[in-house]
């Protein structure tokens, strides 16, 4: 598709609240505007007038292989070669599933420390259920490389840290990992729509991602995965559900893949989620990932600048190389979490991770210059004033 680039931010695609600067589009995006006329729409006249006939009539049941493609061009995976549906954890276990049969003579799945919770506490679930003595690898990020010994079935890797936003090398881990005669599994959680990737140039057998964080697809939207196309045909799904099947509508009682991406498919897709998502998704058709790519930088750079020039308690928790670096910035604070509660009791949002790490999300769609200049002096006065020492600060909540 030739793209014609547009002028960065973009903001009155979204409807973002009057005077809240929103830095926490890594964890929530937020609502493009156009997307709830269409939900609206959506529920009235075809879930309310057309009911069941929608799956054929409306084509709901092919929503999570348009959508796929939808990502892939952002992910430059080829076509018909991401498919939709379910939670991310279960996207990973799905991948590292049919991964780890692809070396069955291995045990070890590598990945690192700052990978996220979720992905390794569902290793370690498969790992117990196999009972066949896999073992999880955890090593520092930085020494990945220097682990792929030859007793590792699967690396299986966040490319962007939740945490720190720090950035692995995929062209460069994944080639490494296939000389080793691992599968690669990447998780791009943190990258879609947030630096630009080439997963077809990479070569990795897997990838899985999110879409309710850069893709603003909303609370709850399904995740992604991509299997390298070479590979689909063999690909043995352990979530053998129906709509997985080759023929879903024979209902044969035994289960036989479909011979497409479509195997990764589970049950019913969430339809609801599904038709935000791909309205969602308009916002990107003429985004140029490089020119993205480039505002993102430009403002987390103007960001370190500034708090480092004006918060000197706060530490940089980030690479401080931007090549380095996904889209978003982290400050160790030994009261991150009251400063937070100020910072977004006035309006500006980031978000906290345990123990200290205040954490910054920077989207070129809706953040200029101009606000990340307006959320460093907020966040100087919290913290030089101690404005974060109240009671009403403190006080944890179930979500931070
Ligand atoms: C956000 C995120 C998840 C969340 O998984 P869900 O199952 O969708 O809740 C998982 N892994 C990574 C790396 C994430 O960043």
């Amino acid at each position: 598709m030739k793209i014609n680039p547009v002028t960065l931010p973009v903001k009155d695609r979204f409807a973002l609240p009057d005077g809240m600067i929103y830095l926490d589009g890594n964890s929530l995006g937020p609502l493009p505007r156009h997307v709830d006329g269409i939900l609206s729409s959506m529920v009235t006249d075809q879930w309310g007038k057309h009911l069941i006939k929608g799956w054929n009539q409306d084509d709901w049941m092919g929503q999570p292989m348009r959508v796929g493609n939808r990502i892939g061009r952002l992910v430059g995976a080829p076509r018909d070669s991401i498919t939709l549906g379910d939670t991310l954890s279960i996207k990973v276990f799905q991948a590292l599933a049919s991964a780890l049969h692809m070396r069955p003579e291995r045990t070890v799945i590598l990945s690192d420390s700052g990978n996220f919770p979720s992905d390794l506490y569902m290793a370690e679930g498969l790992i117990k259920h196999l009972d066949k003595g896999h073992e999880l690898r955890l090593v520092s990020p930085e020494a990945v490389e220097s682990s792929l010994s030859d007793d590792v079935a699967v690396v299986m890797l966040t490319q962007v840290d939740y945490r720190s936003g720090r950035m692995h090398d995929m062209q460069k881990i994944t080639q490494l990992a296939q000389q080793a005669g691992a599968v690669m599994i990447w998780d791009l959680a943190h990258s879609a729509g947030a630096v630009p990737v080439d997963l077809a140039s990479s070569g990795c057998e897997f990838a899985v991602g999110c879409t309710y964080k850069y893709l603003n697809g909303g609370p709850g939207a399904p995740a992604f995965v991509y299997v390298r196309p070479d590979l689909i045909p063999n690909l043995s799904p352990v979530l053998s559900g129906w709509l997985g099947h080759a023929a879903p509508f024979a209902f044969e009682t035994s289960y036989r893949p479909a011979a497409d991406i479509e195997r990764m498919r589970v049950g019913t897709p969430p339809v609801l989620q599904l038709t935000a998502l791909e309205a969602a998704m308009d916002v990107w058709d003429d985004m140029d990932m490089l020119a993205l790519r480039e505002a993102s930088i430009h403002l987390q750079e103007v960001f370190i600048a500034e708090v480092e020039a004006s918060c000197p308690e706060l530490v940089l928790a980030s690479p401080r190389n931007f090549a380095e670096r996904g889209s978003q910035v982290s400050f160790a604070f030994e009261h991150g979490y009251a400063a937070m509660q100020a910072l977004i009791a006035q309006d500006v949002i980031g978000d906290f991770r345990a123990p200290n790490i205040m954490r910054f999300g920077f989207t070129p769609l809706y953040i200029d210059e101009e606000d990340v200049r307006r959320s460093v002096e907020i966040l100087a006065d919290i913290v030089n004033n101690r404005l974060w020492d109240n009671p009403e600060f403190k006080k944890t909540r179930r979500v931070t």
